[in-house]
C-alpha cells in the first residue's frame, strides 16, 4: 500500500517535472526566436540605407546589374586536337596562348631598337630607346 502511494507520488512528480521541463523548453525556444527576430530586424539596416540612396540618385537597377553579369562568354578550357590528312592541329584556349607566348618570347623582341644606331635599345630615353650610354647621351643631346 505504501509503495503504491509512493509510486503514484513519483508519477505525479515526474509528470509535473516533465511538464515543467517542456514549458521551459518552449519558453527557451520562444526566447531564441525572439532574439533571432530581433537580430533579423536589426541587420537589414544597411540594405535599407542602400535602397534610400538608390532612390535619391537613380543608378543601374538591380535587374540591370544581374543581366550584365552573366555576359562574359564561357571560357574555353579544353584543348582540341584535329587530325586530318594535312596534319594535326592542336587548338588551345585563347587565354592560354598569351601565357604560353609570354613565357617563350625573348625579352629582346619587346625592346625597340636604339634610336641612335639601331642597336638593341635597352635604355629608355625620352620615349626612345638607346643601346648604350653613348647613345643615351646622344639621344638626350638631340632630343
Ligand atoms: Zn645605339
Amino acid at each position: 500500500m505504501r509503495k503504491k502511494t509512493l509510486t503514484a507520488d513519483e508519477i505525479a512528480l515526474r509528470r509535473s517535472e516533465t511538464a515543467r521541463r517542456r514549458k521551459n523548453q518552449s519558453e527557451q525556444r520562444l526566447e531564441e526566436e525572439k532574439i533571432e527576430t530581433i537580430n533579423r530586424l536589426l541587420k537589414p539596416q544597411a540594405p535599407k540605407r542602400r535602397g534610400q540612396r538608390a532612390a535619391e540618385s537613380p543608378g543601374p537597377s538591380d535587374t540591370e546589374m544581374i543581366t550584365r553579369e552573366p555576359t562574359p562568354p564561357p571560357p574555353p578550357t579544353r584543348v582540341r586536337t584535329v587530325i586530318s590528312d594535312k596534319g594535326t592541329v592542336v587548338a588551345v584556349p585563347e587565354r592560354w596562348v598569351d601565357r604560353l607566348f609570354m613565357q617563350r618570347v625573348p625579352r629582346k623582341r619587346e625592346l625597340d631598337s636604339c634610336g641612335e644606331c639601331g642597336g638593341e635599345g635597352i635604355y629608355p630615353v625620352n620615349g626612345k630607346r638607346a643601346c648604350s650610354i653613348g647613345c643615351v647621351k646622344a639621344l638626350k643631346a638631340s632630343g
